[in-house]
């Protein structure tokens, strides 16, 4: 078998990087400005692009452009990546210390090109600012974000870059080359070719990460109210669906809460629109601290919402709508509204989550004709 041409694997690498930050510049039109760094692992990427073209002509042009240039791209490019990153997982990048390390190995990749040239040195200063790009960048990942196939993808990239960079260091000293970045000594080819396969998987597994995000979000705004961030109606009669068959299996209870504001209409009419609507927000809030994780609030139209509560009996549903009621009524910061509330749980075998919503809702209308502010059961 021929030995593999390390400038032919630059030359791909490169092309594969330009393609891929194409691939991710693409993205950053469609996706919405919520999915941030995008932009920034597009322009990573194309440096490495920009390295890996001046690294496949060394020897053929200056050796400023094609080891010292290309050299200071790859690292930038690996940087910008590690930034785009951090930006996608909302972490505020401080890049001082990386710029000022970088710029360390450019001037050393000069002093070691143009002064004392020393190709050892060059290297390990590049695999080594390199392996701590790769580590702090795996670590992040690792750290940040929900558990996907996307993200174990892009981590173990990270980790087998940084592995690879050490083993290099390693393997270098051990086993030195010859003929500089073009030879063909097995330890350098798979250091070279390494990069081939790790910049096509690195990429890929950015834009799964993104689209999974994109997911989420579009997931997100389908089930939740967008002014509260209470549950919509569709997903709020899912959750009671599924808790309703649930207890049928186990025998447990349920209790519905239908939670209507008093007097709404006069805040906005007082108060005006959006005074009306950050009552709601407050409401929602509120009872959105109260509650145990199980819980589920959702927001049913208007100035109405229901509140789910798994595994409690009619005493205790009561006793949870006595004390939003309470705090409903005390708002010394803002405007105050009361709010009238409804509670109904699950009795026999045939109730369905429409019977149990409606003694609910007759009770909560219970609760308005007896003076408001205050807690009916049905
Ligand atoms: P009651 O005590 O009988 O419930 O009286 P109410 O005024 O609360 O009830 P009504 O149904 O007459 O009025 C509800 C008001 O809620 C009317 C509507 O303009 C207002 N509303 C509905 N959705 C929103 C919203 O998203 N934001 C704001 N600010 N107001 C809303
Ligand atoms: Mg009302
Ligand atoms: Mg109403």
């Amino acid at each position: 078998m021929p030995p593999i041409d390390p400038r032919t694997v630059i030359v791909l690498t490169g092309v594969m990087s330009g393609l891929m930050s194409l691939v991710l510049y693409s993205l950053t039109r469609n996706y919405p400005a919520s999915i941030k760094g995008l932009r920034e692992w597009s322009a990573g990427l194309f440096v490495l692009f920009l390295a890996g073209a001046l690294t496949a002509v060394r020897g053929q042009i200056p050796d400023l452009l094609t080891i010292t240039l290309a050299n200071f791209l790859l690292v930038s490019g690996l940087y910008l990546g590690y930034f785009g990153t951090q930006r996608f997982f909302g972490v505020t990048p401080r890049p001082a210390p990386w710029l000022v390390l970088i710029g360390l190995m450019l001037l050393g990749q000069i002093w070691f090109t143009h002064n004392v040239p020393n190709y050892y040195a060059r290297l390990l200063m590049v695999n080594v600012v390199a392996a701590a790009l790769f580590g702090v960048h795996a670590m992040l990942v690792s750290r940040r974000g929900v558990n996907t196939v996307a993200k174990a993808i892009t981590f173990g990239v990270l980790v087998f870059m940084a592995l690879i960079q050490v083993m290099r260091m390693v393997a270098i000293y051990f086993v030195p080359i010859s003929n500089g970045l073009m030879d063909t000594a097995p330890h350098h080819v798979i250091y070279i070719t390494s990069f081939a396969f790790a910049t096509l998987l690195f990429s890929i597994g950015l834009v799964l990460m993104a689209s999974d995000k994109l997911h989420r979000e579009f997931e997100h705004l389908a089930t939740h109210d967008s002014l509260t961030n209470a549950l919509t109606r569709r997903r709020m009669n899912d959750v009671c669906q599924q808790e309703l068959h649930r207890c049928r299996r186990n025998g447990g209870n349920m209790a519905l809460l239908v939670m209507d504001l008093d007097h709404f209409k006069s805040v906005n009419d007082n108060h005006g629109h959006q005074a009306g609507d950050q009552v709601l927000v407050n409401f929602a809030a509120k009872v959105n601290g109260m509650l145990r994780q199980a819980d589920q609030l959702g927001r049913f139209g208007g100035e109405e919402f229901l509140l789910l509560l798994p595994e409690s009996s009619l005493d205790d549903a009561v006793l949870v709508a006595e004390r939003i009621r309470a705090v409903s009524a005390v708002n010394p910061d803002g405007i105050s509204c009361t709010v009238s509330i409804g509670v109904a749980t699950n009795n026999t075998e045939n109730d369905t989550v429409e019977s149990i919503l409606a003694r609910a809702d007759s009770a909560m209308y219970r609760a308005k004709a007896n003076g408001r502010n205050r807690v009916e059961t049905g």
